[in-house]
């Protein structure tokens, strides 16, 4: 039941922007604009129940908008260059003409207040770039709830009618693995050290990345990529060749000099061009869409399960007799999920 009455005054502004319809929102999104855009991700980012139905709407009426956009992961640790690399490469797309929105998947976030990713400031020429739009990681207090939000955000971006969606993560807990089910093409950001490059990567990354872009290639430090570069690819070679044909590249760059940015392009082109022909590039999205599928089943269940009333008193019960030793937790267990009475 709404509360009647007079609206606070403070609330009075907030309270009148929810108020636009989903009419209103599409039509912003189908028209480019984007502070609507923004607050159509505002409404999908909520919590509130009573969002969640206009925000599913919403999406649904998002879906139909046929688009033929590239989604790209970009990850690597702080410091190895993302956002910078983000804003060349972003204007570089903006100047061929193209329409770039940027997202983030930052976990740690959903932990402390602070956030690695996400800072609009970060990225000063392509914030102010008309053709470009940046939002900030959503908070969440999981990463599951921040990579649902990230694809439905996707999802808006492209019936905004973004072709290039660019999402960027740090490699903290899952978050790459959460990326990389989420984007056609994954690129790795890394640094060349002093020879051991292969040290310290994450186990799975490695058969994750379509290409490995080596940042930093500028001045004294031209010498240590090239030596990365080989490292990297005979390190790639010892993976099975990928079922949708492609073959990891290892590229390098210097974001800072911008350098070797349309060659990274060129390469993600070609990565389109082929998977598009062979039908992988929609293989992989279609698989994407089932396993976004199970994991809402998943979590629905989850959630209905554990609000359910009965539910709550029979575990608070079971909980009890476990803790005095009365009962196996396995038969408790499966005594709750049965609904058998104790
Ligand atoms: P992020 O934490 O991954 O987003 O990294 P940043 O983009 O903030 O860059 C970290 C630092 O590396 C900054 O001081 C950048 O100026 C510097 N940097 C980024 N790209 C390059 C590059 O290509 N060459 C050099 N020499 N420095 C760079």
């Amino acid at each position: 039941m709404e509360k009647k009455g007079p609206i606070p005054k403070q609330k009075a502004g907030k309270i009148k922007k929810q108020a636009i319809s989903n009419e209103e929102l599409l039509s912003g999104i189908r028209n480019g604009d984007k502070a609507l855009l923004a607050r159509s991700i505002t409404l999908v980012e909520s919590t509130k129940l009573a969002h969640l139905e206009k925000a599913e709407e919403l999406i649904s009426n998002c879906l139909k908008n046929k688009t033929d956009s590239i989604r790209i992961g970009i990850t690597g640790v702080p410091g190895v260059g993302k956002s910078t690399f983000i804003e060349v490469f972003g204007s570089y797309l903006t100047k061929t003409g193209k329409k770039v929105a940027v997202l983030a998947v930052d976990p740690s976030s959903s932990y402390t207040k602070g956030s690695i990713l996400g800072d609009k400031t970060r990225m000063e020429t392509l914030a102010k770039d008309p053709n470009a739009f940046i939002r900030p990681s959503p908070a969440s207090d999981s990463l599951g709830g921040v990579t649902r939000k990230t694809r439905e955000t996707i999802v808006l971006c492209e019936a905004a009618g973004y072709d290039v969606i660019l999402v960027e993560t740090v490699g903290v807990g899952q978050s790459e693995t959460a990326v990389h089910s989420m984007v056609d093409f994954f690129l790795l950001l890394k640094l060349a050290g002093a020879g051991d490059e292969l040290q310290g990567i994450k186990r799975g990354i490695m058969e994750m990345a379509d290409a490995i872009v080596i940042n930093k290639a500028d001045g004294n430090n031209l010498k240590n990529v090239n030596l990365a570069q080989t490292e990297f690819n005979r390190a790639l070679h010892l993976y099975p060749s990928k079922e949708n044909e492609w073959t990891p590249k290892v590229l390098s760059c210097s974001a800072l000099e911008n350098k070797g940015i349309a060659e990274i392009w060129s390469m993600i082109e070609t990565f389109t061009h082929l998977t598009r022909k062979n039908s992988h590039f929609f293989k992989n999205r279609a698989k994407q869409n089932k396993n976004w599928f199970l994991q809402t089943v998943d979590s629905l269940l989850h959630h209905k399960f554990y609000q359910n009333s009965t539910t709550k008193v029979q575990l608070q019960k079971l909980l009890v007799k476990i803790e005095k030793n009365e009962i196996s937790p396995f038969t408790a267990a499966k005594r709750l999920v049965n609904g058998t009475k104790q």
